[in-house]
């Protein structure tokens, strides 16, 4: 089973990918946190990628596709995978179709407005990588698994977010056309609770299972 998980900045596709990663025991691909892991680890990737991620600007597509092909060969993909964050342009998506044989691409439906409000609000622990939601954790400031300080994404500071959009609305959306004429495109609407969303993507991925 390799399902792409499509949708804004906002949308949830982390926190979704990672609960489909659980139930169906494959790996969840972010190439957020993979990027994220090299920026913190001073890479050669990382120092390259730092200025585009801080700014919410996409990485060029070579350097996203090679690291993604690497990644895709390690033996824990053989069973499937969930691709979260990718592909994000049309070069992306075919060369993605040159190595892999997608199954299903979830297309997460979220409105800009709401989009914003999720970012702003989100939390992130430097250490452990967990989220949070100020609608959740209020004023709480550390990270209730590791006790470290949360901090707020650099790229989800309120001015880069209205850029993060703008790029997804013109690089990627197109991709629902892309996928949608090829009939691996499921629209989810995710406005309601995590849990309510994730019904919506087991039943929709329940022809797969
Ligand atoms: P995310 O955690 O998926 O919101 O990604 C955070 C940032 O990483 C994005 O704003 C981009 O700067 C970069 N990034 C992640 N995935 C990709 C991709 N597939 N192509 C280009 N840049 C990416």
């Amino acid at each position: 089973m390799n399902i792409i998980l499509l949708g804004p900045p906002g949308s949830g596709k982390g926190t979704m990918a990672g609960l489909i990663q659980k139930k169906y025991s494959i790996p969840q691909i972010s190439t957020g946190d993979m990027l994220r892991s090299n920026i913190k680890e001073g890479t050669e990737l990382g120092k390259k990628a730092k200025a585009f991620v801080n700014a919410g600007e996409l990485v060029p597509d070579s350097l996203v596709i090679a690291m993604v092909k690497e990644r895709l060969s390690e033996p824990d993909c053989e069973n499937g995978y969930i691709l979260d964050g990718f592909p994000r342009t049309i070069a992306q998506a075919e060369a993605l179709d040159s190595i892999a044989k997608i199954e299903a691409v979830i297309d997460l439906i979220l409105d800009d407005e709401k989009s914003i409000a999720r970012m702003s609000g989100r939390r992130v622990c430097p250490s452990c990588s967990a989220t949070y939601h100020v609608s959740v954790i209020g004023d709480e400031k550390l990270c209730s698994k590791c006790g470290t300080e949360l901090v707020i994404r650099k790229d989800d500071e309120e001015s880069t977010i209205r850029n993060r959009l703008k790029i997804y609305h013109e690089m990627t959306s197109p991709l629902e056309e892309y996928y949608r004429k090829k009939g691996l495109l499921v629209s989810i609407d995710v406005d309601g609770s995590i849990e309510e969303n994730f019904a919506k993507i087991l039943s929709a991925l329940g022809v797969y299972s």
